[in-house]
């Protein structure tokens, strides 16, 4: 049996322990980063990479990862549609196992170890931490967990999610010939509303992949592949082959333990993911630095509690104001959700939420003053106090 001692152990090479891993060897620290699967590994994903990611990042994105940059949105609600083209970035779409392979390799590049290994257990091992694998164990001053959202690793540190706490999602790759039925090019976006109780379906179509899926609350949702089935059919798409992949999505603004001692969870593993929207790359990579950065700075005394600040100082408030609007909205779809997928100027608030000009607790406040109180005669301006300049 091996037996190494590092300063920190990351557990899971998606972006938030590679995030983390190039955090913490850049930082100077003695890095392992074990991912189960050798990359480039797939993961499901819509590959929507939102230009916050991008921004977060330690290290450039090269051109090549990029399949499309985002072009325009399709929001739709049953009879009614709009559709927005921002004159601003919204980001890029990308593979992502390329993407994730790309950050895997950034965070070795800059020092850390990385070993194709499935973690099975972490221990406490007096003041260290104890991570046995498959090949073997591993012993660090500090864990990061990393594993993502389907991971049973996360019941070290605290119980599993609630299907309340998170959502189920299926997608499916077809052929681009299929892109007209949804009026699509390369770099749209088609998201409906409307079909399934507490979440919404897609299709994206970037680089020579067109994308369709659905993803809702667990506790909501019932049969997931039986409601996919449902809207593939409506899509009037052929029969065979319907092999729609499945994964858990957390939904953030939960309460969550995030660490304990000099154990710390981030991305999936804890929460870090847009409950309206779904976006978790993001609060991935943001959680992983973070995650690095406090062990660190905080190298004898507790990181943990370091670390919870430090997110609830940067992610936190905004999740929770996040699944405001989610339950919202989810509440009374007819309203809101119509009126969304109708009304330019909610349309376009929401994507300055995307763009981190207006905070979603803004956004709640707009959407309430003009939908619930009938104020629909609202003239946006960027110069509101609403925006951030
Ligand atoms: C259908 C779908 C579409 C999505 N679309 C988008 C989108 O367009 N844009 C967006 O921003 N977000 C999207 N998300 C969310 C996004 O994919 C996640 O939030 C993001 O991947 C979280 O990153 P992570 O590093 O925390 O976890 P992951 O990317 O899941 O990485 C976790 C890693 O841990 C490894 N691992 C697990 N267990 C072990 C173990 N025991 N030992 C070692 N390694 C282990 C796994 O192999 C995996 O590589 C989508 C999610 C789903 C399900």
């Amino acid at each position: 049996m091996t037996q190494d001692r590092y300063d920190i152990i990351v557990i899971g090479g998606g972006p938030a322990g590679s995030s983390a891993a190039l955090r913490a060897a850049k930082g100077g620290a003695r890095v392992l980063l074990l991912e189960k699967q050798r990359m480039p590994r797939p993961k499901l994903c819509g590959g929507w990479v939102s230009q916050r990611a991008i921004e977060l990042l330690d290290v450039s994105l090269p051109e090549g990862l990029t399949t499309n940059r985002f072009a325009r949105t399709s929001l739709v609600f049953r009879d009614v549609s709009q559709h927005y083209a921002p004159t601003e970035p919204l980001g890029i779409f990308v593979d992502r196992a390329q993407f994730d392979n790309f950050l895997y390799e950034q965070a070795l590049a800059a020092g850390a170890d990385g070993r194709v290994e499935s973690v099975q257990r972490i221990q406490r091992d007096g003041t260290d931490y104890l991570v046995t694998c498959n090949h073997g164990s591993h012993r660090a001053q500090a864990v990061i967990l990393c594993a993502g959202s389907n991971s049973s690793l996360i019941t070290h540190l605290r119980s599993a999610d609630r299907p309340d706490q998170s959502a189920i999602a299926v997608e499916q790759t077809i052929p681009v010939q299929y892109a007209g039925r949804w009026n699509l090019a390369p770099g749209d976006a088609w998201l409906g509303f409307g079909t399934v109780s507490h979440g919404f379906d897609w299709a994206l179509h970037h680089g020579d992949r067109l994308l369709v899926g659905v993803g809702a609350k667990r506790s909501k949702v019932g049969n997931i592949r039986e409601v996919f089935a449902q809207i593939w059919e409506n899509w009037q798409l052929p029969k065979e082959p319907f092999a729609p992949e499945g994964h858990p999505i957390p939904l953030g603004g939960h309460k969550r333990v995030l660490a304990r001692g000099r154990l710390l969870s981030a991305g999936d593993a804890a929460g870090m993911v847009d409950p309206f929207n779904g976006e978790g790359i993001a609060g991935a990579i943001r959680s992983g630095q973070l995650a690095a950065d406090s062990l660190i700075l905080d190298s004898t005394a507790d990181a943990a509690r370091v670390y919870t600040a430090a997110c609830e100082r940067e992610l936190l408030p905004e999740l929770r104001s996040a699944r405001r609007v989610a339950d919202l909205f989810h509440g009374l779809p007819d309203r809101l959700i119509r009126a969304f997928c109708s009304d330019p100027r909610l349309a376009e608030d929401y994507h300055d939420v995307l763009r981190q000009r207006m905070t979603y607790a803004a956004f709640l406040r707009r959407l309430i003053k003009r939908r619930l109180f009938g104020q629909t005669g609202v003239v946006k301006s960027n110069t509101s106090a609403d925006h951030a300049s």
